[in-house]
């Protein structure tokens, strides 16, 4: 039972790596009980010590005096037609709703089945990027690490329970928000990610997004060497660029020579994004111009055609303008693909969160 009025429990997800075992050590309880709770916590997605049933249940409830486990509410689920993509809307503690969503993919040649799940880091997004609906609602808070580690074990419980073996393959950080500009709670959230006590996902599995900030891009590499990073361009031609990208520190030049850095310091192929915009960056001229902005880059170019949300701007291109690009870029020698939708139907593709108030289903 939790204590009468507001929860002032500090979460057990936002604790720094050793403050578990000095809870536990602080209750006179040996070490390997740390373990245990975190077992439960980050292996069998324990929502509540009570969960935790190989605890003896004295210890659950001194756990549960001083601290919770600070798993997401959830407030909304939503199901595409097709079964693939679920998305939660999760109500923080203080009222702020995000969403997160999960991307179920068949097995294809030798790939096995993958989910995928999106995550946020933060509440709204201060970039301002004119084709997103994050953007649109500008920015409201950052998520801490423990906020953006309970989306993931969120979904890692609902994918547990489905066949096939069940469990989550892959995270993403492109859902609501600037990871790099939330980068302390990133790198909290990215260091319980794949550590062996904590959720144990090789980083090779995880990519962060962002919108092209250079000193974090850096910082990035340095402490995540092996976390995939995708950079989202959206055009070659900087003035262009700060009409669909307003962030005023990242100079197209600097954002490319942040990532040849990113390729030199971890050996790893980086992505880019470009969200393709009828008539404003879809022409095979300015395809030409990515190609060779792009030369010499380990690089690979998702193509995504601009998902529509009330608020924003931008058309579709026509298929066939999505393949000219595409085929135009591959000409140049960069390898390029037009990327897999899900969730359109459920407002849960790329661009399309909103964290909305309205019930899910609506
Ligand atoms: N802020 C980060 C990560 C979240 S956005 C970033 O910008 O990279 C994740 C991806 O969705 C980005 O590549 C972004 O450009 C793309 N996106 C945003 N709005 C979109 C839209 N309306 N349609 C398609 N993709 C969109
Ligand atoms: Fe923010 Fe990314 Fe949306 Fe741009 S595309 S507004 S950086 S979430």
């Amino acid at each position: 039972m939790s204590p009468p009025g507001p929860d002032t429990r500090p979460s057990l997800l936002d604790l720094p790596p050793e403050g578990l075992a000095e809870i536990v050590g602080d209750l006179g309880e040996p070490g390997y009980r740390a373990a245990q709770v975190g077992r439960g916590v980050y292996r069998r997605f324990a929502t509540d010590f009570e969960e935790m049933t190989d605890l003896p249940r004295g210890l659950r409830s001194r756990l549960a005096k001083r601290l919770r486990v600070g798993a997401a509410a959830v407030a909304g689920e939503q199901t595409s037609a097709d079964d693939s993509t679920t998305k939660l809307l999760l109500r923080m503690d203080d009222g702020e709703l995000i969403e997160t969503v999960l991307m179920r993919y068949d097995p294809f040649g030798r790939r096995r089945a993958r989910r995928t799940v999106c995550i946020s880091t933060q509440a709204g997004c201060a970039m301002g990027c004119t084709f997103c609906a994050t953007g649109a609602q500008g920015f409201r808070r950052q998520l801490s690490a423990g906020e953006i580690l309970s989306q993931v074990l969120t979904m890692a419980r609902v994918a547990s329970a489905e066949g096939d073996g069940g469990g989550l393959t892959n995270v993403v950080f492109m859902g609501m928000g600037e990871p790099l500009a939330n980068y302390a709670a990133t790198h909290a959230a990215l260091s319980r990610l794949t550590a062996a006590d904590g959720f144990g996902m090789s980083p090779r599995r995880i990519t962060v997004s962002t919108v092209g900030l250079p000193a974090g891009m850096r910082r990035l590499a340095a402490d995540h060497p092996q976390v995939n990073l995708a950079v989202s361009l959206h055009a070659a031609d900087e003035a262009l660029r700060r009409d669909l990208v307003p962030v005023p520190s990242a100079s197209l030049g600097g954002i490319v020579e942040a990532a040849r850095a990113h390729v030199a310091a971890t050996g790893r192929r980086v992505s880019v994004e470009y969200v393709l915009l009828a008539g404003v960056n879809d022409s095979a001229a300015q395809a030409g111009q990515l190609g060779r902005l792009l030369r010499g880059l380990n690089c690979h170019v998702n193509l995504i055609p601009i998902n529509s949300s009330p608020g924003v701007l931008g058309e579709r291109p026509s298929r066939s303008a999505v393949l000219r690009f595409q085929a135009r870029l591959t000409a140049a020698g960069v390898p390029a693909t037009v990327r897999v939708e899900k969730g359109r139907d459920i407002a849960a593709a790329c661009g399309q969160l909103r964290g909305d108030r309205a019930p899910a289903g609506c």
